[in-house]
């Protein structure tokens, strides 16, 4: 018996593996945790509270976004920079194609392997703001997948790319998006990450289309915990993610209650990672905005535990 035992409530004190599947859930899930990088002192702050809430969860990786256009550039360098220096955690570090040459992109991929990052998230990116339609810039990377063959080219990163439950909305068709991803990943990358969705049914389809289409690598859904329902709604419109009407009805008549709006958003992603996990889905990568809590949550519903806790349950 350890000190601990003394302590912490039994339930506290089980290893990883018994903790799930006392919850229901399969052993063996595991997480990612997706952060922006901070504009100001204050967000620093905000983000690296998010980031120590969330690292005894030990996710196999928390990934950092690159702004449009790569407007982001350093504060996303030095994000990363310092989970590599002061964190237990694997940092992935998003790269995208837009508004640099082939050399620029490829100068980032260097200074991030020297760094010691070893896991990019490459992806084409979006117009920088005021722009309606992608334009490649004239000596860069045209799409995901030129960007992918660049990347391997630079150095043996482990590389992620993104998946569309949905379709991508500038896709011709469905059948294109799928070719798409699938170039992607016969380029060099190794895991794909999903675009946000809501109803767990058309994340299972699409699962079946990728797995039809011979894709045998993992397919990891993006879980977007949802407080702001108007911004949300917003910002699926632009990503070609459909909001379906339970999901409306649900945060109806909570504008001015923050609070209901946060145990309604942990009962929504927590049943939607519940229906996947039943349907076999192992890992799960969370929107988190920086903000930790539901996060935090939903992982709690899905059995996982602080490692510190489970360290200590296995050597008692
Ligand atoms: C997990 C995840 C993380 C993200 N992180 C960021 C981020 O950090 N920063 C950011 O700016 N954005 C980010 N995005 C958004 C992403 O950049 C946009 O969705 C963007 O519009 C598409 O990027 P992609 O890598 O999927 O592009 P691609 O895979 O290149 O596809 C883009 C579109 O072009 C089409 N296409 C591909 N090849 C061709 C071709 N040869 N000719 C014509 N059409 C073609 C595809 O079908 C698709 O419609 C993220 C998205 C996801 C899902």
């Amino acid at each position: 018996m350890n000190l601990l035992a003394n302590r912490l409530p039994q339930a506290q004190l089980q290893p990883a593996a018994q903790l799930q599947a006392q919850s229901g859930m399969p052993a063996g899930i595991s997480v990612s945790f997706e952060f922006f990088p901070p504009k100001s002192e204050k967000m620093e702050e905000a983000l690296w509270r998010a980031i120590r809430r969330l690292e005894p969860l030990a996710p196999r990786f928390v990934s950092v976004t690159y702004g449009a256009g790569g407007t982001t550039r350093e504060r996303t360098h030095a994000t990363v920079r310092r989970l590599v220096e002061e964190t237990s955690l694997e940092p992935a570090a998003h790269l995208t194609c837009v508004g640099a040459s082939r050399a620029d992109v490829d100068a980032v991929a260097e200074s991030y392997w020297q760094a010691g990052v070893r896991h990019l998230v490459a992806l084409r990116g979006d117009p920088p703001e005021g722009e309606a339609h992608y334009r490649p810039h004239p000596q860069g990377y045209a799409y995901a997948v030129d960007l992918v063959a660049g990347l391997k080219a630079v150095a043996d990163f482990e590389i992620s790319v993104a998946a569309y439950p949905e379709s991508h909305p500038e896709a011709p068709s469905a059948d294109f998006d799928l070719d798409n991803l699938k170039a992607k990943l016969d380029a060099g990358a190794s895991c794909a990450i999903s675009q946000f969705f809501f109803d767990p049914e058309v994340f299972l389809r699409f699962r079946d289309r990728v797995r039809a289409a011979g894709i045998t690598v993992p397919l990891v859904p993006g879980i977007l915990p949802v407080t702001n329902f108007g911004q949300v709604v917003r910002f699926a419109a632009t990503c070609g993610a459909s909001v379906p009407d339970w999901l409306a009805e649900s945060f109806a008549g909570l504008e001015d209650d923050p609070e209901t709006r946060r145990l309604i958003a942990a009962m929504v992603a927590g049943d939607q990672c519940r229906r996947l996990a039943a349907e076999g889905v192992e890992e799960f990568h969370f929107y988190t905005l920086n903000r930790p809590e539901l996060t935090y949550a939903i992982c709690h519903g899905l059995g996982l535990r602080p490692t510190s806790l489970c360290l200590a349950a296995e050597q008692s």
